[in-house]
């Protein structure tokens, strides 16, 4: 099966990712704004990127481009700065940690371990934790709360469009309708943006969009997911 999940940074779509990746074959198009930021600039990351868009892109087309669920993790803009300023990440496995929500468990150390995280300003914070967990976590350079406002008000913009950008989209949608929807994007991923509003549109008018309460405990956010999936 293969699945899409959309969501505004932080909004637990990497956190669900590996539990229902056993499941399902995961096809991850993320919102990715600080990518399209590189994209944009052609900085070195940037070019790579846009490599990597353009291989998702052939790998549906390829596919047949069949897609059975879109998940849609919902979630109040309020939420997400305590989410992703305590966000850390174990790079090798791209795992998402949090200082409160998600530490790393430590048998019977859960207290010992919530402590080392509320010293993180102390220098050998990350040598701290790798002494407890064996593994050496990271921040994102762009998990900060001035950045997150820029990354909301980009996801916004692309799932929520005004009526003038709107007006833009729809005419691309209808053009491509009876292409595949890979091409449909072609245009937009070409210019380094992703239309996420046409993706939702696309799905929602074939009814396979599930919309998540991700506000809630991450548990209950997977029940939800397997229910979706069922
Ligand atoms: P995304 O991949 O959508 O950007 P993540 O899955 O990385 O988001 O989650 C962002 C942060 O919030 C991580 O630190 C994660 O541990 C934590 N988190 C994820 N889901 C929940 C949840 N349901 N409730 C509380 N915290 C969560
Ligand atoms: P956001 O939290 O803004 O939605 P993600 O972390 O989900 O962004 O990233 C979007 C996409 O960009 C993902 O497919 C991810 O694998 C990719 N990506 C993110 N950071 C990097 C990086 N430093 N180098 C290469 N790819 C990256």
């Amino acid at each position: 099966k293969r699945l899409i999940l959309v969501g505004p940074p932080g909004s637990g779509k990497g956190t669900q990712s590996p539990i229902i990746k056993d499941e399902y074959c995961l096809c991850h198009l993320a919102t990715g704004d600080m990518l399209r930021a590189a994209v944009a600039s052609k900085t070195p990351l940037g070019i790579k990127a846009k490599e990597a868009m353009e291989k998702l892109d052939e790998m549906l087309e390829k596919r047949g481009v069949k897609v059975d669920k879109v998940l849609n993790f919902a979630i109040d803009d309020a939420i997400l700065e305590e989410r992703i300023t305590g966000r850390w990440i174990h790079p090798s496995s791209g795992r998402s940690y949090h200082t409160k929500f998600a530490p790393p468990k430590v048998p019977g150390a859960d207290d010992v371990m919530s402590s080392i995280f509320f010293a993180s300003d102390e220098p050998d914070f990350i040598s701290s934790l790798v002494k407890v967990t064996g593994e050496p976590l990271i921040q994102r350079k762009d998990d900060t709360a001035a950045v997150l406002k820029s990354r909301l008000e980009a996801f916004h913009k692309q799932t929520e469009p005004d009526l003038s950008s709107r007006k833009q989209v729809s005419g691309h949608y209808f053009s491509y309708a009876r292409a595949n929807w890979a091409l449909m994007l072609r245009p937009f991923w070409a210019t380094g943006t992703c239309p996420l509003v046409v993706v939702i549109e696309y799905y929602s008018k074939k009814g396979i969009v599930a919309n998540l309460p991700a506000e809630k405990p991450p548990q209950e956010v997977t029940s939800e997911v397997k229910k979706a999936l069922s």
